[in-house]
């Protein structure tokens, strides 16, 4: 016999998709959460979290990651390990289809599959994540008081970061490889007024060099071919991120960089179908903003739910 749909089912575990669980569960709707890794997301591959509410002293990524899971699992959500690969819609109905052969049918459908930073791809990068390199200063930015730092991009993440960090650091050192920023004029004009962030023009960073931490950045001047070694103690790196969307392209309606047009209702170009956290086209992509976004989808649902 066919499986009911149900009434809800969430692509993806991070806080977006635990908190939309919580709120579901507590509407009294039966959801399913599917994720293809672990419960938690990006929060469970981080550190520790300094900027979210309630933990005074922080937080081990790791163990809000499972609280939350854990508070989603205790309301009655269940859980489902697979990755999506496609979603199609039948009538109102809309059909999850997973790399393990499986296709589980629902009414409304929240996807919280979250984004990933690009990566530059250069020796030491991977070795030293966690270890200086970071490519969130709102997150680790913190960890670097006084501290001198290069921030590598040249769009407005990278500025809006390396200002962000001038607060903090005792010098910003934003490395990028053309010969102007790609950032808005706001921006371009208040990175160059501050008086610890230097700009470096024209340089590809090659490589990231330490011991147990980062120690510096090997530099690469194109014009000249001029190699240096800048002395820094953190690497943040912006170079773009990859929305999380792929399985979705072909329903919604999505900006240039793969990130789902939706509201602050979470409301996609297709009826039944929410975006929430860093999946949607917003200004901040954080837990607490991630959080906020699984609330504000549920009351979507709830409301498209009922109008069926
Ligand atoms: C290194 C790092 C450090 C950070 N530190 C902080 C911090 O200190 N404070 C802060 O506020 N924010 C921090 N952030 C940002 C924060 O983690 C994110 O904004 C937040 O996790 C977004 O939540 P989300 O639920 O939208 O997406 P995510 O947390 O990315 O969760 C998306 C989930 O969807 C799953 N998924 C993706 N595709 C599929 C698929 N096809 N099928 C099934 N599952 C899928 C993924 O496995 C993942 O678990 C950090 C981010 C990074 C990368």
């Amino acid at each position: 016999m066919e499986q009911e749909p149900y009434p809800l089912v969430i692509l993806g575990g991070g806080p977006a998709g635990l908190t939309a669980a919580i709120y579901a569960m507590r509407a009294g709707l039966t959801c399913l959460v599917i994720e293809k890794a672990v419960a938690g997301g990006a929060v469970f591959l981080t550190d520790k979290i300094e900027n979210y509410p309630g933990f005074p002293g922080g937080i081990l990524g790791p163990e809000l990651s499972q609280r939350m899971e854990e508070q989603a699992k205790s309301l009655g959500a269940e859980f489902l390990q697979d990755e999506v690969t496609r979603v199609e819609l039948e009538g109102n109905l809309k059909l999850v289809k997973l790399a393990g052969g499986k296709t589980v049918t629902s009414r409304a459908l929240v996807v919280a599959s979250g984004c990933q930073p690009n990566r530059l791809g250069i020796p030491g990068e991977d070795k030293f994540y966690g270890r200086g390199v970071s490519y969130c200063a709102a997150c680790d930015g913190a960890f670097f008081r006084g501290a001198e730092v290069a921030v590598i991009g040249g769009g407005d993440s990278a500025v809006q970061e390396a200002l962000l960090l001038s607060k903090l650091a005792k010098h910003v050192h934003l490395i990028h490889r053309r010969d102007q920023l790609r950032a808005i004029q706001v921006l371009q004009d208040a990175a160059q007024q501050a008086k610890n962030i230097s700009l470096i023009w024209d340089t590809l960073a090659q490589e990231v060099e330490g011991e147990d931490q980062v120690k510096a950045v090997k530099l690469l001047h194109k014009p000249t071919g001029q190699k240096r070694s800048l002395p820094v103690e953190g690497v943040f790196i912006y170079v773009g991120g990859k929305p999380i969307t792929g399985f979705i392209r072909h329903l919604v309606e999505m900006t240039p960089e793969g990130y789902i047009q939706a509201g602050e209702d979470c409301k996609t170009s297709v009826p039944g179908i929410f975006a929430a956290g860093d999946v949607r086209k917003k200004p901040t992509r954080q837990i607490a903003s991630a959080v906020g976004d699984g609330c504000n989808a549920l009351k979507a649902v709830e409301d498209y739910l009922l109008g069926l």
